[in-house]
């Protein structure tokens, strides 16, 4: 059997220092676990432009289709501002998504032990969180037609039109339950069922998706707005959060800062299985490329190496291999190990991004 592949776009600003760490585990991987990726690298956003002006060439897309997945660093920086529209940096990472057609977003909310001070609640209430948001990512308000500003009776009115059809609903409902059996085996979807009829529907087809395949997870239904207010009073109630795009932008953003710093988010966009059976998968940071720092050694590459610990998991079934990296993340955090955007108000010396990617591979040597 061939080994899995991975083509790695580093990308702009901090993206190449995080995604360096990010080669020195994959290749962690190979030496101590015989678990080896064929990895080829490639430009996308400004360094693709700068080299092709535009910001994914058209073999770097072809290859993205062919690999069994994709780990992004980050696109943009100043420089860029000025382009055009179309060739913007984010423009590549765009047509990633759309051609790829990665509708399944999923965005992590872990809170590590070290780090629960760092959060806005109470210690309590986030110290061991471990939730998933499933978020659509390719269809809805942001999609749908018609939309636009136009002048009716002498004012102006702007219209977006929230639209999903049964097949999308089911697809990323499949995407949930598949993901909560690998994890608390719990999901709750949330939509606004009681005033929009997409939402309806929204809740009809969870619940056929529900018992024709996965009668063994246990599902609930919240409306959106109980469950934005659930997640700050009781984040640990959750195990896969299901939403659509509008209401998963803003309930991913919600819960992914009740765990602290932009610097230890992952995230995963997958689309339908392949023929070998595995998603199309895009595993990235949340965080951009933080021009302010770049260049200097400060980033926090475990963003980024968590985005991997989800590949593994994600794509790759290797669950205890996942779970390994992701304590071995923990061990480093809780030895007091912290980059420029972990310190605490008590202060103290910042480790750089090399020394934290030395400190992760300490602590996985520790771990065979
Ligand atoms: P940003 O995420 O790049 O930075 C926001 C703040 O967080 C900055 O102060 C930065 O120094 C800090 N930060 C971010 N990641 C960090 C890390 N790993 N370690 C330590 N500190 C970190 O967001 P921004 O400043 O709004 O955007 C900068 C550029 O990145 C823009 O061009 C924007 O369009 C782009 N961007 C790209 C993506 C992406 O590639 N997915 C996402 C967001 C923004």
């Amino acid at each position: 059997m061939s080994n899995p592949s991975l083509l790695i776009l580093a990308g702009d600003g901090i993206g190449p220092e995080v995604m360096e760490q990010v080669k020195r585990i994959i290749g962690w991987y190979g030496d101590k676990r015989a678990l080896t990726f064929d990895v080829s690298e490639d430009l996308v956003g400004g360094a693709a432009y700068d080299a092709h002006g535009v910001p994914l060439h058209d073999d770097t897309m072809a290859k993205a289709q062919e690999v069994d997945a994709v780990l992004l660093g980050a696109v943009g920086g100043p420089k860029y501002d000025d382009l055009d529209f179309s060739v913007k940096p984010e423009r590549g990472l765009l047509r990633l998504r759309k051609e790829m057609d990665l509708f399944s977003n999923l965005r992590p909310a872990q809170c590590f032990d070290a780090l629960a001070d760092f959060s806005s609640l109470k210690k309590d209430i986030v110290a061991g969180l471990d939730i998933m948001i499933v978020r659509e990512l390719t269809s809805g308000v942001y999609f749908g037609e018609p939309r636009g500003i136009s002048v009716i009776d002498n004012e102006r009115v702007g219209v977006n039109t929230q639209r999903y059809t049964e097949s999308e609903i089911a697809r990323v409902a499949r995407s949930a339950f598949e993901l909560a059996k690998k994890r608390g085996n719990k999901v709750c979807s949330m939509e606004k069922a009681n005033v929009m009829e997409s939402g309806i529907l929204w809740r009809d087809v969870v619940n056929e998706v529900h018992q024709a395949d996965y009668a063994d997870v246990e599902l609930s239904h919240m409306y959106a707005d109980n469950g934005a207010m659930q997640l700050v009073r009781a984040p640990k109630q959750f195990d896969v959060i299901l939403t659509d795009n509008l209401f998963g932008d803003i309930l991913s953003d919600c819960a992914a800062m009740l765990t602290g710093s932009l610097g230890m988010l992952p995230s995963a966009s997958l689309g339908l299985p392949m023929a070998n059976g595995r998603p199309k998968a895009l595993y990235e940071p949340v965080h951009g490329s933080a021009p302010d720092i770049t260049g200097q050694g400060k980033a926090n590459p475990i963003a980024c190496i968590l985005s991997f610990a989800m590949a593994l998991r994600y794509s790759f079934d290797q669950g205890a291999e996942a779970d390994r990296l992701e304590a071995a993340i923990e061990a480093v955090l809780a030895s007091g190990a912290r980059t420029a955007d972990l310190m605490g108000p008590e202060g103290g010396t910042p480790m750089s991004t090399t020394d934290m990617g030395d400190a992760i591979l300490a602590a996985l040597d520790a771990s065979v």
